[in-house]
């Protein structure tokens, strides 16, 4: 299975992001190190600075085979191929009532158009990787789809991609992506057609890396995905814990380097503007701390008391957070870290009740802090001054 990463083209259709032409290079080439298989960098057709953009990644000869995003016409194929991308991805509504409300068209004149235009693309450039995404393929007409999608086959598309494009489908119900992938890779292999099978599941309802890991257990072959999950509306799934749930609990065997995923973040974020959520999984600020004292009492014996994920593995630590939830464990383990000798009981709670003070005027301590803190209780320690 692979990873297609879209944060240079779903990720800058967030309301408000964009990337200048060099942050994407560095945005690409930190994609390329992790491994990504396919980097989808943008759609050369919106902006002449896209275009440019896209060629100059093409030419840093990355290992992951880059893509553009082109609509159904001679004239985007050609401007992506001029681009130099080794990846073109084509979409076309396939639901009767856009096809006939907004292209004034009919379900067989859409079939040619597509055919014609993934003919004309892989004349023009034998071995051109090509998708064809029916756009808000899990609520057209089933008929449609895979009609139209046995087309683009035998016309010479490579993938064909199942775009939850609203974020509608749901585990566990009739709107299933484990079931819909399954249909349409049977109905295909009727007609001996053996697409790759890839997805792209929208965040509307907080199911896009449920769908995603079901249609991967179903059999998909690739994963779209972006860096916090940036796209449209909810966004798209989001990079990271994608990989990590890939490689721990599915056990594939990819060779992504997880270790460098803090900082692809970390550069998204920033040049984005979005800060990364403190709670979002595997990449926020939070997600390795124990702040309850009844958990870090555990967590300092053994992090995974209260931990299912390694921090390590995305080159991370667990930390233990000083604040109003903290217990007396977390004084004796803070203790420790900045090398100070344990004191009395006495001492440790008064320390205990200055870091939950603090901790209500809805701040935490950091190690600095502490160390600032126990110093105080020591200097008035042997005149036994006490709350
Ligand atoms: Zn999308």
């Amino acid at each position: 299975m692979k990873i297609l990463d879209s944060t240079l083209r779903e990720g800058e259709q967030t309301p408000g992001v964009y990337f200048d032409n060099h942050i994407k290079m560095v945005i690409a080439e930190l994609l390329d190190e992790i491994g990504i298989e396919f980097i989808e960098a943008g759609h050369p057709v919106v902006s002449n600075e896209i275009c440019q953009g896209l060629k100059k990644i093409c030419s840093r000869s990355l290992n992951a085979t880059v893509c553009a995003h082109s609509r159904s016409l001679i004239e985007d194929i050609d401007l992506a191929i001029d681009c130099g991308v080794d990846f073109v991805g084509v979409f076309y509504c396939v639901s009767n009532g856009r096809i006939m409300d907004v292209y004034k068209k009919n379900i067989d004149m859409v079939k040619c158009q597509i055919r014609d235009v993934i003919n004309y693309a892989k004349r023009k450039k034998p071995g051109l990787i090509i998708r064809f995404t029916p756009e808000d393929t899990v609520r057209s007409e089933f008929e449609n789809v895979y009609g139209i999608a046995a087309e683009a086959v035998k016309a010479g598309a490579d993938i064909i991609s199942i775009a939850d494009t609203t974020g509608y489908m749901m585990p566990g119900t009739c709107r299933s992506m484990y079931d819909y992938v399954v249909g349409l890779k049977k109905k295909l292999a009727e007609m001996d057609l053996f697409p790759r099978i890839e997805v792209h599941c929208h965040d509307d309802r907080g199911l896009a890396l449920a769908n995603a890991l079901d249609a991967f257990r179903a059999g998909a072959d690739i994963i779209d995905a972006s860096v916090m999950g940036l796209g449209e509306r909810a966004g798209i799934v989001d990079l990271a814990p994608l990989l990590v749930i890939l490689k721990e609990d599915f056990k594939v065997t990819n060779n992504w380097n997880l270790k460098l995923l803090p900082e692809l973040y970390e550069t998204v974020s920033k040049y984005s503007k979005i800060p990364i959520q403190v709670n979002l999984p595997i990449t926020g600020e939070n997600v390795f701390s124990h702040c309850a004292g009844i958990h870090t009492q555990a967590a300092v014996i053994n992090p995974l008391h209260y931990q299912s994920i390694d921090p390590g593995i995305v080159e991370r630590k667990t930390k233990i957070i000083l604040d109003h939830m903290a217990g007396y464990s977390t004084i004796k383990y803070a203790l420790e870290q900045i090398g100070e000798k344990i004191p009395d009981d006495a001492i440790i709670y008064d320390i205990l009740n200055t870091v939950k003070q603090i901790g209500r005027k809805h701040r935490t301590v950091d190690l600095e802090e502490f160390r600032h803190i126990v110093k105080w209780y020591n200097y008035h320690d042997c005149q036994a001054v006490k709350k």
